[in-house]
């Protein structure tokens, strides 16, 4: 296999040879379910689609876990401490999986917009308790973990002893010491970079779970140790995740592993890079934490248009995946210009009528494109090929070139492999359909089944023939059913 991917932790591109012939493990950090999905969710999620369709391209079984973090987790939560699918659900008066249904239920509905498949798996951190106990209990075993007050921590001075804590992000402890200050109620811990693998819960906290140590919940790094075991094995291809989730998330991933196992889970680690906002970081103090659906229907104060999911994506793969991304108004009309340009060639490429004779050679584009995707998904490499090739998709359509069948196949070819299959573009929706016009435009079509319809009750065959051959002829797909009429493009 010609793929190399960049793997974070030996800092290289390295061939991928997949564990086990034929197939790939493949595990990526998913959503914490407290809140709609944002541009920051957006990024991973495409990334790690576009590899889970490459790699299936190249004839692999994949494997693809995405777990659903809905146990909450504390390290992130500065304000409390507590759980925050917990913390949310009290102030509403939920009972807590209301609140992961009601945010997965939209983070799915995100996802399918912007043509994200859906996992092989998408465990939920809840309903894995078990198996986490038992890897805490492993890890007690191995003797790399301490009791505390109901609590059980990982006992990183002891484990950096025998291994080494930081291959990852390249960082040591010593450094790691002298930069943590020890945080109200940690007292418990032996040592300020000790994490939780079990947490207590305290009277007010919502979500517990017995275990043999307390009534408590287990801690976030933990989660992913123990699906990612359950459903890829000891040792799996492929885990990947944000930039931001390698310390201490995955690092802590690490030294679980590597404590309860005796070797490392992971053969490849993969991160995206970061998406900026106007050149600065997500967070609450920018106020531009934008929203997908407030990107899809333009209500966020720093948007000046809507931007449709096919534009955030195309946005997205027009950057390598470990480069950083800067949103902006203007970068972002910019995308959606060029996606209509690349939609518009599309178009016109399926309209092509061939020549008898051609009178150009057309590079082997289809050869760039693997090229590049087998060069660590070289997306934005791609989509340049995709543009050389309408160069010559539009010269055919005004006449000044000629193109044989063979030819006109091989573009239709190209574009349906890698525009379409691999990058994951829509190409039958203009970028601009906002859902205002994709509304209007399914009640056009709607308007005219009905007119069929109402012909065919006339018995007027001409007609209701007219009507579906005319759409067939533009792309739909009309089908009589028993509960009526159904289409699709
Ligand atoms: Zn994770």
């Amino acid at each position: 296999m010609a793929l190399t991917l960049y793997n974070s932790l030996t800092r290289r591109k390295e061939p991928f040879k997949p564990l086990h012939e034929g197939y790939a493990g493949m595990y990526v950090c998913g959503p914490t379910v407290y809140g709609d999905a944002h541009l920051g969710h957006a990024r991973p999620a495409i990334t790690f689609d576009t590899l889970f369709r490459y790699l299936r391209h190249k004839g692999l079984k994949v494997r693809y876990v995405r777990n659903i973090t809905d146990v909450g987790h504390l390290e992130h939560d500065a304000d409390s401490g507590e759980d925050k699918v917990a913390k949310k659900a009290r102030l509403e008066q939920l009972e807590p999986m209301e609140v992961v249904q009601h945010y997965l239920n939209r983070y799915h509905r995100d996802m399918e917009a912007l043509n994200v498949l859906s996992p092989s798996i998408e465990p939920h951190a809840s309903g894995h308790i078990i198996e986490q106990i038992e890897y805490i209990k492993q890890i007690l075993e191995a003797g790399y973990a301490y009791e505390s007050e109901g609590s059980v921590y990982f006992d990183v001075e002891k484990y950096n002893r025998d291994h080494h804590y930081g291959v990852l992000s390249g960082r040591n402890i010593e450094d790691l010491l002298s930069t943590t200050r020890e945080l109200d109620g940690q007292q418990e811990k032996r040592n300020p970079l000790d994490f939780a693998l079990w947490k207590k819960a305290s009277p007010e906290h919502i979500m517990h779970w017995p275990s043999p140590w307390s009534e408590g919940f287990p801690g976030w790094h933990l989660e992913c140790s123990a699906m990612g075991r359950k459903y890829l094995g000891e040792e799996f291809d492929i885990h990947g995740g944000g930039m931001d989730l390698l310390f201490p998330h995955h690092e802590c991933e690490i030294a679980q592993s590597v404590a309860a196992q005796g070797h490392p889970a992971v053969k490849t680690w993969m991160h995206n890079n970061m998406i900026t906002i106007n050149g600065k970081k997500m967070g609450k103090s920018y106020n531009n934490f934008i929203t997908l659906e407030q990107f899809y229907d333009g209500s966020h104060p720093l948007l000046t248009q809507p931007y449709s999911p096919m534009v955030i994506r195309f946005f997205i793969l027009q950057a390598q995946y470990r480069s950083t991304v800067d949103f902006s108004n203007e970068a972002l009309q910019a995308a959606e210009k060029a996606l209509n340009k690349m939609l518009e060639g599309y178009a016109r490429l399926q309209k092509l009528s061939a020549s008898e004779k051609s009178d150009v050679t057309l590079p082997d584009f289809a050869t760039q494109c693997y090229e590049a995707m087998d060069d660590d998904l070289n997306t934005p490499m791609v989509i340049a090929t995709l543009f050389d090739a309408c160069r010559y998709i539009n010269q055919a359509s005004d006449g000044l070139i000629h193109l044989s069948a063979q030819q006109i196949g091989s573009l239709k070819s190209l574009f349906d492999t890698f525009l379409v299959e691999l990058l994951g573009i829509r190409a039958g929706e203009g970028a601009d359909s906002s859902s205002a016009d994709t509304k209007a435009y399914a009640g056009a079509v709607d308007l005219l089944m009905e007119v069929r319809a109402e012909a065919k009750g006339r018995k007027d065959w001409a007609t209701s023939d007219l009507i579906r051959d005319r759409l067939a002829a533009l792309g739909f797909n009309v089908k009589d059913t028993k509960n009526g009429v159904e289409w699709s493009l």
